[in-house]
């Protein structure tokens, strides 16, 4: 059957598209009908205002509709430079997933499964008393599952967990991203999965596993880090949070209540980083001066439409307070910051309040653009159906990745840096995953990844 706003097309601009022709200007009609909430006939109507499609004939019509939708889907990049068919990716807008598993404010499995290796472990048994009645599965290897449950993206969120015995390298260096400025970042790999959903995560595209996987064997890492510990030259940063969030399950795991005591006394800076308001356990401890709790923030709107299941803003800057009162570092990052209508204020207004709760200096902020892979964009507009923070200024950069423009990029960290340094001169701010161009808004002299390692350490 023939597609309704194609015909509209063809009949008002009295002329056929053929199927390429028409792959290209659906993408951008839907993605411009989604962003702006609207219809075919208001699209039609403003191509006939502002493209000269109509004076011109056949193929030249569809290069004048094409070129004033890429104007209009992205408008700022237009009036800077001409985007050319290999600057775009225009995904074929598919609907939201019918069966998508949703997170819950609170985590309860479904099931618990846990390898036969670990079974007498502690993190077992404390999941075990957490969730009476919860069914628990023994298993050989969490792997196994995948053999007898097929996966899909739907089942990304289904709330099982996996109690294993970790085999791999707990431990490695920040990957940041090709040709572009790391900090020196260490990651430090203690479990997969979150029990919460943002819209932006790239674990919807990074793992092919439902649920939460969780290591029971941190004494393992504690042998293996001992090791690597003694080769270390000079500190390093270190952190949880790449692939879960640090404290979101703290309260089943303790995990904190084993790391902090095992990191006091090592040459290294040890971030927490979380969007929840999870401290119970964090309260309890004695808090070493090289241990960081850290907090990504976003303006509240955003938070409600793209971080499902977080704590709030507010939760999460009550959170901070206690746990600057009770004597620990804090650290912010602002990532990712997503440009839209409005973000000036609302952002402004973010930190606005952050400084109003919280007494600076802080161990870091980081601030990061709104990227990611082009499956990630599939995946999102997949999931995240209210979601449009993907029809935003966003193409493949140098890293191929999808990015905001250099120059906007640039105007985003400026603003930020200018906001944050009306409150706090003190705290050292740096970028997440960006070029050195980008870096001189925070200072001469980060042109390599070593310098900015020093920065942040020696702050
Ligand atoms: S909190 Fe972090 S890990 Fe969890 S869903 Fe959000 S972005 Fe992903």
């Amino acid at each position: 059957m023939e597609n309704p706003i194609k015909t509209l097309i063809e009949t008002e601009f009295g002329f056929r598209l053929n199927q390429n022709q028409w792959r290209d200007i659906e993408c951008l009609l839907l993605e411009i009908m989604r962003r702006d909430r609207s219809s075919p006939e208001e699209i039609v109507k403003y191509l006939k205002e502002k493209s000269r499609a109509q004076k011109h004939c056949g193929r030249e019509k569809f290069f004048y509709l094409k070129k004033t939708l890429i104007e209009k889907r992205f408008p700022l990049t237009s009036a800077t430079a001409k985007i050319g068919a290999k600057d775009l990716f225009l995904p074929k807008q598919r609907p939201a997933l019918a069966d998508n598993w949703q997170t819950q404010k609170i985590f309860k499995p479904l099931k618990i499964f846990i390898e036969k290796s670990v079974k007498d472990s502690e993190l077992a048994a404390d999941f075990k008393k957490h969730f009476p009645g919860v069914a628990v599965e023994e298993i050989d290897q969490y792997g196994s599952y995948l053999k007898k449950e097929k996966f899909n993206l739907g089942l990304l969120k289904k709330p099982l967990a996996f109690i294993v015995k970790e085999g791999w390298d707990f431990i490695k260096p920040c990957p940041c991203t090709s040709g572009h400025l790391g900090c020196g970042y260490w990651i430090l790999n203690l479990g997969f999965g979150c029990p919460f959903d943002c819209s932006y995560c790239f674990l919807q595209i990074y793992t092919n596993f439902p649920g939460i996987i969780l290591p029971a064997n941190l004494d393992d890492f504690f042998t293996q880090f001992d090791t690597f510990h003694k080769k270390l030259q000079a500190p390093i940063r270190l952190g949880t949070g790449e692939f879960c969030d640090s404290l979101a399950l703290d309260h089943i795991t303790g995990y904190s209540r084993k790391l902090i005591p095992y990191f006091r006394d090592k040459n290294v800076i040890f971030e927490l980083k979380t969007k929840s308001n999870n401290i119970k356990n964090l309260l309890e401890i004695n808090p070493p001066a090289n241990i960081v709790i850290s907090w990504s923030l976003n303006p509240q709107p955003l938070i409600t439409v793209e971080e499902i299941s977080v704590a709030d803003l507010a939760q999460r800057l009550e959170a901070a307070k206690q746990i600057q009162d009770k004597g620990y570092k804090i650290g912010f990052h602002f990532d990712p910051v997503i440009f839209y209508p409005g973000w000036q204020d609302a952002y402004k207004e973010l930190i606005r309040l952050l400084y109003s709760r919280l007494k600076p200096p802080f161990a870091w902020i980081s601030i990061g653009t709104l990227r990611g892979t082009r499956e990630l964009k599939i995946a999102s507009q997949l999931r995240f159906p209210q979601s449009d923070i993907f029809y935003g200024e966003l193409l493949p950069g140098e890293d191929k990745k999808l990015r905001y423009p250099q120059f906007l990029r640039k105007e985003i960290y400026k603003n930020m840096v200018q906001w944050i340094r009306r409150y706090d001169k003190q705290t050292p701010v740096y970028l997440c995953m960006e070029n050195a161009d980008n870096w001189r808004v925070i200072g001469d002299g980060f042109s390599a990844p070593g310098k900015i390692e020093q920065y942040l350490i020696k702050c």
